[in-house]
Order: structure tokens, then sequence, then C-alpha cells
């Protein structure tokens, strides 16, 4: 497997390189230099595979002889040992689950299966590995349960202090072992600060080898791709199959039309936001226009430069009118997210959470045009993870899965460090 950057199209680093590295020297994105279809035997076969099988299968075509065969079956068995089950609400609603990883959100998927490849590709090294991560809540959470007791890898998570929520905080400071807190006395744009001032330090870097685990490393993208093949299995239909995917950064439905461009036949796709709604706009207008994020309910899709956007702008050689023929856009505001969550459980006694909300909403408004069709909606977390929002929607109250509730009683281990780089700096080179 070769990668280019989305900036330099003629120019190609080994995955390695593009794992190790996370991001092009050319602020471009690592993308994948062959896209070819697999086997259509594989495609029409998918029933007789396991959802591992269906991964590894995947995996193989995407990574080709990059990972050893071997090597490859201990990282799929690895990251992909939970379930993404398909549950079918109706004729044409049905919701992929993609929360039965450890963090309850579908980022388990992409931080498992990075933290695998990283491992793999770092075991000759004798120099431990430190990554650096700053984090708003939720992504931290997935890469520690990814990263712990990965060896050879020590994580350094910085989260802004009082501005996470308690479990999700616990899920930042209750792991130990290679997993380490630091809980900074400013924002998460401060955290973020932080760790970028740590990669530019020439002495720091003699003294530790640094990674990041940034959310648009190609390792995260390639394993999610594995779950549009599952629920294509699972509903098993002749219809055309449209996948509606709530999207923030536009990973998730990146790695979908990375599904569709090598053979599945996935019919259409529809991009779900909140009101940040630049690509819908774009979608619907042909303007690409990022602009400051607004808060909202569905607060892991609050991104107003969306940074995938230029690997589905590449997948398309950045023609609007083909990339909309592939993609719809719709966007929705919190009062209308609130709504649907309490529509959804009045009609089908199913609760889920805002995000996936906001794409059940999609959906719906496509499915008038398009009665033809069968949805897939992507619930990219468990209704648990925004309790505070859901419960009083629903008047009814959420069980919290074990995993996240048994956290509630465990002890928070973190260091507090205010938002200087100097004492970030000694408290590294002290650990490591
Ligand atoms: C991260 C996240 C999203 C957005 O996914 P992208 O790949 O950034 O588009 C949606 N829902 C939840 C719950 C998330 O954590």
């Amino acid at each position: 497997m070769k990668l280019y950057s989305t900036n330099n199209p003629s120019s190609f680093v080994s995955l390695k390189e593009a794992v190790m590295k996370g991001l092009p020297a050319d602020n471009g994105l690592f993308m994948p230099s062959s896209l070819t279809p697999m086997s259509t035997d594989f495609i029409t076969n998918l029933s007789k595979y396991s959802f591992p099988e269906i991964a590894l299968e995947v995996a193989k075509h995407l990574i080709q002889d990059s990972i050893p065969l071997s090597a490859l079956e201990n990282i799929i068995s690895e990251a992909v040992n939970f379930p993404a089950p398909v549950v079918q609400l109706d004729d044409h609603f049905n919701i992929l689950e993609l929360f039965h990883g450890p963090s309850l959100a579908f980022k388990d998927f992409g931080a498992r299966f990075m933290a695998q490849t990283m491992s793999h590709f770092n075991k000759d090294e004798d120099k431990e590995l430190v990554i650096l991560v700053a984090t708003s809540g939720d992504t931290g959470g997935a890469v520690a349960a990814g990263f712990y007791n990965t060896p050879g890898i020590k994580v350094v998570i910085l989260y802004p202090s009082g501005k996470v929520s308690d479990l999700q905080e616990k899920q930042l400071t209750t792991l130990g072992n290679n997993i380490s807190a630091l809980e900074i006395d400013g924002t998460f744009d401060d955290c973020q600060a932080l760790v970028k001032k740590a990669f530019l330090d020439q002495d720091l870097n003699q003294s530790i080898r640094l990674s990041s685990a940034n959310s648009i490393n190609i390792a995260r993208l390639i394993p999610q791709s594995f779950y549009y093949f599952e629920a294509f299995k699972q509903v098993n239909s002749s219809k055309n199959i449209v996948f509606t995917v709530p999207s923030g950064n536009f990973g998730n439905i990146t790695a979908g039309l990375l599904a569709k461009r090598i053979g599945l036949p996935i019919h259409h796709f529809i991009a779900a936001t909140n009101l940040n709604d630049i690509v819908p706009h774009y979608l619907n207008t042909g303007n690409y226009l990022p602009k400051p994020s607004v808060a909202t309910i569905s607060n892991a899709m609050d991104v107003g430069s969306p940074s995938n956007f230029a690997r589905m702008a590449d997948l398309y050689g950045s023609t609007w009118n083909i990339i909309k023929n592939d993609i719809s856009g719709f966007s929705y505001n919190d009062e209308q997210t609130r709504i649907a969550i309490k529509e959804v459980y009045d009609r089908y006694a199913y609760i889920i959470d805002p995000h996936g909300a906001v794409a059940y909403l999609a959906y719906k408004d496509y499915l008038k045009e398009h009665p033809d069709t069968l949805g897939i909606i992507l619930e990219t977390a468990h209704p648990s993870k925004f309790i505070d929002v859901v419960e009083p929607v629903l008047n009814t109250p959420i069980n919290i899965p074990e995993r996240l509730a048994c956290l509630a009683d465990k002890e928070k281990e973190a260091t507090f460090l205010n938002k200087d780089y100097t004492p970030f700096k000694d408290w590294l080179l002290a650990h490591y």
C-alpha cells in the first residue's frame, strides 16, 4: 500500500510512514494511492463471513503487503472484537449500532485499530513511543481505551480542567498502567497548543520519541470502512441502500465512501449535521465556507472546518456535481433534534442519542423524495453518554452500561498542571 498527500498526489509514502507521522509535512491528508474494487465473489457472499472475517478481507485488500498477513490477523482480532449490530425499526429505518466498544462510541474502532497498527510498526524500535493527545472529551476516552496495555507505547492525555463531564474524566483518568492523564488549568485550545509545542521542541524530541494519535491518521479511517460491509451484510436486501452518517470531521462518512470505491454497492450517502452545516451547505450550493463552530447538543459534531473534507474532495476530483450525485446534505437545530429523540422513542421504543437523531431526521427527509430506498442510520454513540440531553426529553431513566457505570466508583488519577509549557516539558522529561 502506498499513500500520497492530498496536496501532492505525485509523491508517495509507505503505510508505516503515514501511520507514524499522522500528517504529511505539506498539511494535506494521506490517501491510499490505489482503490481497486474487491472481488464480486466476496461482495455477493458477504453473508458467509463473520464481522472479523469481513474486516480482515477488507484490510488485506487495502493494506496489501504493507503488513504481513499473520500480523494483520492479530491486529484485526484485537481491534474488531465487539459487534456492530443492525437494529431494524421498520421497512425503511435501520440503526447500525456502533457503540458496543469500551468507550461507547464508534471512535473505538479507529482507536483500537490505530493502536494495534502503531504497535506493529513500533515493535523493532528499542525506545518506547510516547503518544500525546489533547482532548475535549470523547476522543481521549477512545484513544486511552484503544492504547491501554499496548506494548512499547505510552499515552499522555491532556484535558481541560473542569471542561469535560465527570464520566468522560473518569474514562481518561482511571485506566493507569501505560495511560497518564494531565489535567490542564486551561481550555482545550491550551491543551492542543502544549502538544503542538512539544512536537516542535527539538530538545525534547531528542530525548523522547513522540507521536500523535490524531483523528486524521489513516489508521483510524481504514477500520471505519469495515462496518459498512458488515451492515450491508446484515440488512441483506436488494433495495437501494442509503447510509446516513451524523458528521463532524467527516471521517466516518469518508470511510463509507472508501467502502463504495472498493466495490460495496452503496446507492447513496447522506451527510447529516447539526447547525455546523458547512458540508451540507457545500453540497446544496457548491460553496465551501468554513466558519467558527457553534455549540449544540450533538457536540461531537460541533466542527466548523471539517478536517476530512480534503479527502472527500480528493476522492471526487473536487467536482461538485459528481460529489452531490453520491452524497446529500441535511442539517438540523437542537429543538428538531430533541423532537426526533422523542419521536423515535414513541414510534419504535428505541432510545437514540442526539447524533443518531440528527441522522434519523436527515433520512426521514430524504425518504420523502426517495421512497424506494432502505436506510441505514449510523448510531455513533450510546445514548447514556448524553444522558443530560436524552433523559429530560424522554422523561424516562436511561440505563448506563456497566462498562461506563463502573467508572463512577473508580479513583481519578491525574496530574494537575498550569497551561505553561515549561512544567509540561519538565513532567515529560521526568517520566520518559
Ligand atoms: C466523533 C463523533 C461524530 C463525528 O464523526 P466524524 O467522523 O468526525 O464525522 C459523530 N458522533 C459521535 C458520537 C462522535 O463521537
